[in-house]
C-alpha cells in the first residue's frame, strides 16, 4: 500500500486512507493522491486522500482483462479502513467472485493494516453468495511488533495469507512462528503464511533497513519452504544492495551476503544441536 506495485496489476475501485502505523509516515499512495492525481481521476480536489472515496467506474474493470492477471486490490488505500462501509467492501467481493466464475484466472491480493476489521467484515460475511477462492489476504508489517499484533487476525480470515514487509524498518525475529501450512490460532488449525515479500523505503527521506534482517526473514521463509519475493532493498539500506540484487530469491542472497547468511546458519545449527 505504501509503494508503486509495479509487479501486479493494480485495481483500485476504492481509495484513501489514514495514516495508522509508523510505515504509512511516507505513503507512496498519499504522495501521488496529493500531486498527480488530485481533482483528477475520480479523487478529489479537496482531500484527495480521504478515505473511503468509491469510484463506481473501476467496479467492473477486472471482469474486462481476459488474460489471467495477478491483480493489487487497492495500492491506493486500504480496502479495510473503518471508513469504508461492508456494502462497498461486499461489491468489491461480488466482482473477485465474478471473475472467477466467468473462468478469468484472475488472483487478487488484498493487503491491509487493519486486519482487525478485515477478519469482522469475513465473520459477518460468512456463507454469503459474494466470497470465492480467488483471492489471498495479506497484511503490512514493517517490524516485528506489528507483525505480532497483526498476524493473530489475518490468519484467523480466509486464506491462502501473505505478508508484506515493507518498509522493513526492523527485524522480523518472529516470522519463523508464523510460517507453514498449519498453525495453531485460537484453538482452531490454520494455514500459516504462503508467501511473503519484502522490501525497503526509496527516497531522500528513506529510513534504514538492514540488509541482515532481509537476509534473516530470507532464511526463515527458505527454511520453511516458503516463497520469499525481495521487491529491492531501497535507498537507505546497509550494507547497500546493489539493484542487481533486488527480487532475488533466498538463495541468491546467499550467494551475495555469505556473511551474514552463514552467521545465522551456524546459529541455527549451533541451537539445533
Ligand atoms: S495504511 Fe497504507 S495506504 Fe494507508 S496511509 Fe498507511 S501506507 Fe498509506
Amino acid at each position: 500500500m505504501s509503494t508503486r506495485a509495479y509487479w501486479t496489476d493494480s485495481w483500485n475501485p476504492v481509495t484513501g486512507c489514514t495514516p495508522c502505523s509508523p510505515g504509512c509516515d511516507h505513503c507512496y499512495a498519499r504522495a501521488m493522491a496529493d500531486s498527480r492525481l488530485r481533482g483528477k481521476f475520480g479523487y478529489p480536489e479537496e482531500r484527495p486522500f480521504q478515505p473511503g472515496v468509491v469510484h463506481p467506474e473501476k467496479f467492473a474493470l477486472p471482469l474486462t482483462w481476459r488474460k489471467p492477471r495477478l491483480v493489487f486490490v487497492g495500492n491506493m488505500g486500504d480496502l479495510f479502513h473503518e471508513q469504508v462501509a461492508f456494502p462497498v467492501i461486499q461489491q468489491v467481493f461480488r466482482t473477485m467472485r465474478a471473475c472467477h466464475l466467468a473462468g478469468l484466472g484472475h488472483i487478487f491480493l488484498l493487503l491491509t493494516k487493519r486486519p482487525a476489521r478485515m477478519l469482522e467484515f469475513f465473520e459477518r460475511a460468512a456463507e454469503q453468495d459474494f466470497l470465492a477462492p480467488n483471492y489471498w489476504t495479506g497484511v503490512t508489517a514493517e517490524n516485528d511488533r506489528l507483525m505480532q499484533e497483526r498476524m493473530p487476525y489475518l490468519l484467523q480470515c480466509p486464506g491462502p495469507h501473505w505478508l508484506s514487509y515493507e518498509p522493513a524498518l526492523g527485524p522480523l525475529d518472529s516470522l519463523h512462528l508464523y510460517l507453514g501450512d498449519r498453525l495453531a490460532v485460537d484453538g482452531r488449525l490454520t494455514d500459516g503464511l504462503s508467501w511473503v515479500a519484502a522490501g525497503g523505503e526509496n527516497g531522500r527521506q528513506a529510513r534504514l533497513s538492514l540488509a541482515y534482517d532481509f537476509n534473516m526473514a530470507a532464511l526463515d521463509c527458505a527454511l520453511a519452504g516458503v516463497p520469499w519475493f525481495f521487491k529491492g532493498a531501497g535507498s537507505a539500506c546497509q550494507p547497500s544492495v546493489t539493484n542487481e540484487h533486488a527480487r532475488l530469491d533466498a538463495e541468491t542472497m546467499r550467494q551475495h551476503m555469505p556473511v551474514a547468511f552463514d552467521q545465522w546458519a551456524n546459529v541455527l545449527c549451533e541451537g539445533a544441536r
